[in-house]
């Protein structure tokens, strides 16, 4: 039986065993690509999908490949973008292995059609667009792009040399981290393969090298670096760099270096506008077979603004929060996620002081009378109202509300926020009021 027969097999077993969007999210992107002492080799699309394999779903996999046609089949995960760095036996995975390492280290998955343009990113986006397709000769070389963590800096360098090769694939393009340069050109010390190493980097029809602000206070690699640069500049080679500052602005970077940058293009992604942000949300969203409402999708985009790893990390716990609970992707699991991530209360900018004006505004009914001891209709719906919206944007446990509330039993909170749910549901003068209120909070959902 060959792999993919026995990986059939696993996933006929797990399509019982799991939910749709489980298999969907988690096992659909799952590829097998070899088999050694029983060992079914399966590559990921990264690091993430192994340790939540791994932490949820290790049992099922486990079994899954139990008792194939009387074998007990093992597996073990091999990293897509990596898989250079994993030691293959090659005789066992011919195939594959050839193909894999000629992608030499690229991401696949990281490509100009799937990167999305905004004011933020636009200069970044044609700069880089520009140099895949037309390495070396254009006058941005060296290109530099520059910006703050996950704002999509190695997105776009791993695109370039996608699109490179998929324009030309006798192009030899190398790409690596700082660090990874620095490793080898220590190794190669260590190993006296310096020659090897020089080799490795001048043949480069494109080099492009991650996070140079790395190099920081490594003075004998900066020196290599250095000659390497030179020599590939002056063929016309290409150089792509991303770094964490302009490079003017760089500590611990020798001067020749910087002033070596000068000769090129240095171009700055920023963190995405609102607009953006729904628009990666969106396209994150389909990548991972997601459907989401667009209030959904623009609750995201409200509260995780900073950066797009973010955004996309929000969307994946929601699918692994959906598929590991069994919970359909509702408003509540959306909020849930979206409170951890952010660290804490949602709508920063509401208290229970703000309700309690709101709807104190709104009903007529004193702030004082809300929080006071009066069983008067009006006034305890009014006291209703603000501890079950208390409850539903700020998310103030059942106790705390009790208390705000003139020291009142957690039950008494249990009873409003129910009270209060069903009358929404029965009452349409209950939904219209609440419904104002929390536009007038700024707040919806
Ligand atoms: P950086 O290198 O700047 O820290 P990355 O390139 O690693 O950031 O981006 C972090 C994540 O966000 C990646 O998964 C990347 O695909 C995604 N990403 C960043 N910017 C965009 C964008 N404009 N469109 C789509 N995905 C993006
Ligand atoms: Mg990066």
């Amino acid at each position: 039986m060959n792999y993919d027969d026995i990986w059939g097999k696993a996933q006929a077993y797990l399509k019982n065993e799991l939910p749709g969007h489980a298999i969907s999210a988690w096992f659909d992107p799952v590829e097998p690509i070899g088999l050694s002492e029983n060992k079914i080799l399966l590559e990921v699309p990264n690091q993430f999908f192994v340790e939540w394999i791994d932490s949820h779903y290790d049992k099922q996999l486990r079994s899954s490949l139990k008792s194939i046609n009387g074998v007990d089949y093992g597996f073990r995960f091999i990293i897509n973008s990596n898989s250079t760095e994993i030691s293959v036996d090659k005789t066992t995975f011919p195939q594959k292995q050839t193909r894999v390492l000629q992608q030499n280290n690229i991401n696949k998955l990281y490509r100009f059609d799937n990167f999305i343009e905004g004011g933020n990113n636009e200069f970044a986006k044609n700069a880089a667009f520009s140099v895949a397709n037309n390495p070396g000769e254009n006058g941005f070389n060296p290109l530099i792009i520059y910006g703050g963590v996950g704002l999509g800096k190695t997105h776009l360098m791993h695109a370039i040399g996608n699109q490179a090769i998929e324009l030309n694939n006798h192009l030899n393009v190398v790409i690596v981290t700082s660090e990874k340069f620095t490793l080898d050109f220590v190794n190669g010390l260590r190993k006296n393969k310096t020659i090897e190493f020089a080799q490795k980097y001048r043949k480069a029809d494109i080099l492009l090298i991650d996070d140079i602000q790395f190099f920081r206070g490594k003075e004998q690699t900066q020196e290599q670096f250095f000659h390497t640069f030179n020599a590939l500049h002056q063929t016309g080679k290409q150089i792509v760099m991303t770094a964490d500052k302009y490079p003017g602005e760089m500590k611990g970077l020798q001067d020749r270096l910087l002033s070596r940058f000068q000769s090129g293009l240095s171009v700055d992604v920023q963190p995405p506008n609102f607009e953006v942000r729904v628009a990666i949300l969106l396209e994150k969203a389909e990548q991972n077979g997601l459907s989401l409402e667009y209030d959904i999708i623009e609750f995201i985009a409200r509260h995780v603004k900073d950066n797009v790893r973010d955004l996309e990390g929000t969307i994946i716990r929601i699918l692994a929060k959906s598929s590991l609970m069994n919970k359909e992707i509702d408003h509540r699991l959306v909020r849930e996620v979206v409170q951890e991530r952010t660290g804490g209360r949602l709508n920063n900018d509401i208290s229970m002081e703000d309700i309690i004006k709101k709807v104190s505004n709104i009903s007529s009914v004193s702030e004082d009378k809300i929080v006071g001891k009066s069983r008067k209709s009006e006034i305890s719906e009014a006291r209703q109202l603000s501890m079950f919206l208390c409850r539903e944007i700020i998310g103030t446990s059942l106790n705390n509300i009790g208390i705000f509330f003139g020291g009142r039993d957690h039950t008494t909170v249990i009873h409003a926020v129910k009270t209060i749910t069903d009358k929404t549901e029965k009452d349409p003068r209950i939904k219209k009021l609440l419904g104002t209120i929390k536009q007038e909070l700024g707040y919806s959902f």
